[in-house]
C-alpha cells in the first residue's frame, strides 16, 4: 500500500519542471507562483516547493545579497527605491526586493505596509518586490524568506535586498541570511544613540545616516557618536572597518557613495574567502535552527509526551517536581516505544 503513488504525483513533477524552466528564465509569473508555492503552509505544497528549490539550487547563489535596517519612518522604502533605480538606470542591474516583518502575522498590519511603497520601483521591469510573508513566528517568516531569496536568485537577480524594520528580533535573522547588513539611521542621534542595542550595532557592515539635509550639523554629530560607539565594540570582520555614510534618500544624494563602499566589502571579503566563509556558516546554522524547530514539533506532538505534558507542567509550577526532572521524564517518554 505504501508503494502507491499518489496519481497527482505526475502532474505536480510536470508542473515543477514547467516552474523550474521559468524561474531560469526569468519569467516574473513563474517565480510568483514558485513563492506563493514555497509560502505555502499546505503540506503537499510543500514538497513540490521543495522539490523545487532542490532543483534550483545549483542555479542559486549569484546575487549580492544585502540587508537594509532601521526604525519605522527612517526611510527605508525611500532608500530602498532610490537605490535599485541607481542599480538599475546605471549599472544595468536587475534588483529583488524582499521584506522580513513578522509584524504583519502577529498583528494583522504590516509595519512595512509594502502595498504602497516603492511606486516607481516596482513599474520597473527589472525590479521585483514581494512583501513579507505573514508566516506566524519570526523562524517561519525568515525561512520562507531564506527560500524566496533562493528563488530569485535561481530567476537571475544580480542584487537582492532583503529589507527589515528596526524592532525586535527580525535584524539578527536578516543578518544571518544576507552578505552585507546595512543599519539606517537619524540625524538626531541624541546621548543614547536611537536606542541602538549593542547588538545591532554589532551586526552592522555599514552604517547610514539618512535624511542628512534637514540637518547638517546633526547629520556630523550622529555620524562622529556612531564612529565612536562602533570603535568600542568587536569588529565583525578584521579586514573590514565598518564606514559610517551621510546620505540623503529623498534627495538621490550618497547613493553612489553607498553603492561603492557596498563593492569594496564586497571585494575584501570575496578576496579574503570571508564571504564563502560567512554563506557557508549561515547555511549551516540555517539547517540547524531547522532541525531545532522540527525536533520541538515532534516532541510537542509525540503522544506519550502530551499525555505527560498538562501533569508536569502542574507539578514543576506546584513545586512538586525539580525542572530537570521533569524534562528528563519528558525526553525519556519520547525515546520509549509507543504502547499498543
Ligand atoms: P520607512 O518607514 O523606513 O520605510 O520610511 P519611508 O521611506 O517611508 O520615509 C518616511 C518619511 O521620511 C517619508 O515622508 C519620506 O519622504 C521621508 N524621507 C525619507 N528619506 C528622506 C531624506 O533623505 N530626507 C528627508 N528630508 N526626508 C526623507
Amino acid at each position: 500500500m505504501n508503494a502507491q503513488i499518489p496519481h497527482s504525483a505526475q502532474a505536480s513533477a510536470q508542473a515543477n519542471a514547467a516552474l523550474v524552466e521559468g524561474v531560469l528564465q526569468g519569467q516574473r509569473r513563474a517565480l510568483a507562483k514558485s513563492i506563493t508555492l514555497v509560502e505555502s503552509s499546505r503540506e503537499d505544497h510543500r514538497q513540490q516547493a521543495q522539490a523545487l528549490l532542490t532543483a534550483l539550487l545549483p542555479h542559486a547563489g549569484g546575487s549580492l545579497r544585502l540587508g537594509i535596517s532601521g526604525v519605522p519612518g527612517v526611510g527605508k522604502s525611500t532608500f530602498i527605491e532610490a537605490l535599485g533605480l541607481y542599480l538599475i538606470e546605471q549599472h544595468q542591474k536587475r534588483v529583488a526586493v524582499l521584506a522580513v516583518d513578522p509584524s504583519s502575522s502577529v498583528s494583522g498590519g504590516s509595519i512595512l505596509g509594502d502595498k504602497t511603497r516603492m511606486e516607481l520601483l516596482s513599474q520597473q521591469t527589472a525590479a521585483f518586490i514581494r512583501p513579507s510573508p505573514s508566516a506566524g513566528s519570526l523562524g517561519g517568516v525568515a525561512e520562507k524568506t531564506r527560500e524566496t531569496m533562493l528563488l530569485c536568485e535561481a530567476a537571475g537577480f544580480d542584487v537582492l535586498i532583503i529589507e527589515t524594520v528596526g524592532v525586535g528580533q527580525s535584524e539578527t535573522a536578516v543578518a544571518s541570511m544576507t552578505d552585507m547588513f546595512c543599519l539606517l539611521q537619524l540625524p538626531n542621534a541624541g546621548d543614547d544613540l536611537q536606542g541602538i542595542k549593542k547588538g545591532i550595532m554589532e551586526l552592522a557592515d555599514m552604517v547610514v545616516v539618512n535624511k542628512a539635509d534637514t540637518d547638517k550639523v546633526a547629520t556630523a554629530r550622529a555620524c562622529a557618536q556612531i564612529k565612536t560607539a562602533l570603535h568600542m565594540l568587536r569588529p565583525a570582520s578584521p579586514n573590514w572597518t565598518v564606514p559610517v555614510l551621510k546620505l540623503s534618500a529623498l534627495k538621490k544624494d550618497g547613493i553612489d557613495q553607498f553603492w561603492q563602499n557596498v563593492q569594496s566589502f564586497y571585494d575584501t571579503m570575496h578576496a579574503r574567502g570571508e564571504l564563502q566563509e560567512r554563506r557557508h556558516r549561515q547555511a549551516r546554522s540555517w539547517m540547524w535552527e531547522l532541525v531545532d524547530s522540527g525536533l520541538r514539533q515532534r516532541f510537542r506532538a509525540h503522544p506519550r509526551v502530551q499525555a505527560l505534558l498538562t501533569r508536569s507542567e502542574h507539578d514543576v509550577t506546584a513545586g512538586l517536581l525539580p525542572p530537570a526532572l521533569a524534562a528528563r521524564q519528558l525526553l525519556d517518554a519520547l525515546d520509549s516505544p509507543p504502547t499498543g
